[in-house]
């Protein structure tokens, strides 16, 4: 188990994050990425832990 933190503010709707991980991020009308699940199970911890890695501004932060 683990939880997502991440602060939409900083995002700058590249869509990395729904690229590699398009089961939980996915872009919403405000042009900034949504996660679906913010407790996420650890069969999901591999494709978030990848959107963590390739954001560019790092505004996703998983523990
Ligand atoms: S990778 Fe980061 S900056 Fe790009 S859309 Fe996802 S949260 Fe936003």
């Amino acid at each position: 188990m683990a939880i997502i933190s991440w602060d939409k503010n900083q995002c700058i709707g590249c869509g990395a994050c729904t690229a590699v991980c398009p089961s939980n991020w996915e872009m919403k009308d405000d042009n900034k990425a949504h996660p679906k699940e913010i407790n996420i199970s650890d069969d999901k911890l591999k494709c978030n832990k990848s959107a963590e890695q390739v954001c560019p501004v790092q505004c996703i932060i998983i523990k």
